[in-house]
């Protein structure tokens, strides 16, 4: 059996020729074209019969062949479209915009959903913002129905990324626990534009909203679907605490002496953990903190007795306790707590609306816990098309297999 009829067999490409087969020091390179005579134009995937005098040479990495990396290598023709103007012809293995094929693409979003980042750009030989550029090209791809379709419970929230500095908004839906949107910005236009893609019928049948205390998605919910309820959830809340402390610290530490600074040097973790996730070392740092510095002390006790209010689980008793802790923290003489007691007495209802519904906190932290590390995974991606992207392929409920044949 001829070389080329063994390898058409192994990598059984759809509709693609192998006409030869070489070795060189890049690998195993085979020449192929599409079965195809009449060629199909790139832009709108009609047939056309001009073809254009010039022709480009081409490579594709496709899977290897026995750890030996395999390219596709054809003359791909350029074509004059009616519609689309002088462009190049589609090729049946890849994209118009790609340099992978198909098997290759689907083989690195696979891994992606599953591998860390060097074990994927070592194992395929690629570098990691080729990576991120592979599945923003997988995920276009992969269009089951519309993931806005059937919404009742959703969440909004902002993910920092590059050092905090840029933002992306994303939308998850509870109920599947999946990734429905995301896209660059937190502003109240960002939010704005889900839902003008979500439209006035579908906006309608909203029955909740988690989001955080921000007044620009605040707006934009309540301007898209006024009769949803505003339900903000404990981490959000929680996160204005954790805040409020870390301001505490550092103004502390700035007007501390030498004992002070020595008593909350090292303790901006063990402030901020649960109690009893502290080591022994973190609990007397603790103490060292009550015994020479009552505002931070108290400032700690503040953010502690908020988390267990908010671990209960009775309406009622979680308002009123809520009351208790607004005054409490408003009597602190501690400014940034003073302004977290502002905004949760601002926002009571839909505080305690958390406790009421029957949304499960483990359930928004599985999700919140799934997409913290995918975007530290992305740093080394080109840009936030990338990062949404990863996003979307790992909490969006895309099923991928590896590609065998
Ligand atoms: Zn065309």
């Amino acid at each position: 059996m001829r070389i080329t009829t063994i390898l058409a067999r192994i990598l059984a490409l759809k509709q693609t020729r192998i006409r030869a087969a070489h070795l060189d020091p890049e690998g195993l390179v085979l020449d192929v074209a599409p079965t195809t005579r009449v060629p199909i134009c790139s832009g709108c995937c009609k047939r056309v019969h001009a073809v254009h005098d010039t022709y480009e040479g081409r490579r594709w990495r496709h899977l290897d062949v026995a750890s030996l990396r395999l390219w596709l290598r054809y003359a791909i023709r350029r074509v004059r479209c009616p519609r689309c103007g002088v462009t190049v012809e589609l090729v049946p293995w890849a994209e118009p915009q790609s340099w992978f094929t198909f098997d290759f693409e689907q083989h690195v979003a696979y891994l992606a959903q599953r591998a860390d980042k060097t074990t994927i750009s070592t194992l395929m030989r690629i570098a990691w913002a080729t990576v991120g550029s592979i599945i923003e090209r997988v995920v276009a791809r992969h269009k089951p129905g519309d993931p806005l379709d059937g919404l009742r419970l959703i969440g909004v929230d902002e993910l920092s990324y590059r050092r905090h500095h840029e933002y992306v908004t994303v939308v998850v839906d509870h109920e599947r626990g999946a990734v429905v949107w995301a896209h660059e910005g937190k502003d109240a236009a960002t939010l704005r534009a889900f839902f003008e893609e979500l439209g006035n019928e579908r906006c309608a049948k909203l029955e909740a909203v988690t989001l955080d205390l921000s007044a620009a998605y605040i707006k934009a919910v309540t301007d898209a679907s006024p009769k949803a309820r505003l339900i903000f959830d404990r981490f959000h809340v929680q996160r204005l605490a954790h805040d409020a402390l870390d301001t505490v610290r550092r103004q502390q530490w700035r007007a501390a002496d030498a004992e002070q600074k020595d008593a909350i040097k090292g303790t901006r973790f063990a402030l901020q953990k649960n109690p009893w996730n502290l080591t022994d070392v973190e609990d007397g740092k603790l103490t060292d903190v009550q015994r020479t510095n009552r505002p931070l002390y108290r400032g700690y006790l503040l953010k502690e007795t908020l988390a267990r209010i908010l671990d209960g689980g009775q309406v009622n008793v979680a308002r009123d306790k809520l009351r208790d802790w607004i005054a409490w923290a408003t009597r602190s003489r501690l400014p940034p707590f003073r302004k977290v007691a502002r905004t949760i007495k601002k926002h009571i209802e839909g505080i305690v609306a958390y406790v009421a519904t029957g949304l499960s906190s483990a359930r928004s932290e599985g999700i919140n816990g799934k997409i913290r590390p995918i975007t530290r995974r992305s740093f080394g991606f080109h840009g936030p098309r990338s990062l949404i992207a990863l996003i979307k392929l790992c909490c969006g409920g895309i099923i991928l297999a590896p590609v065998h044949t």
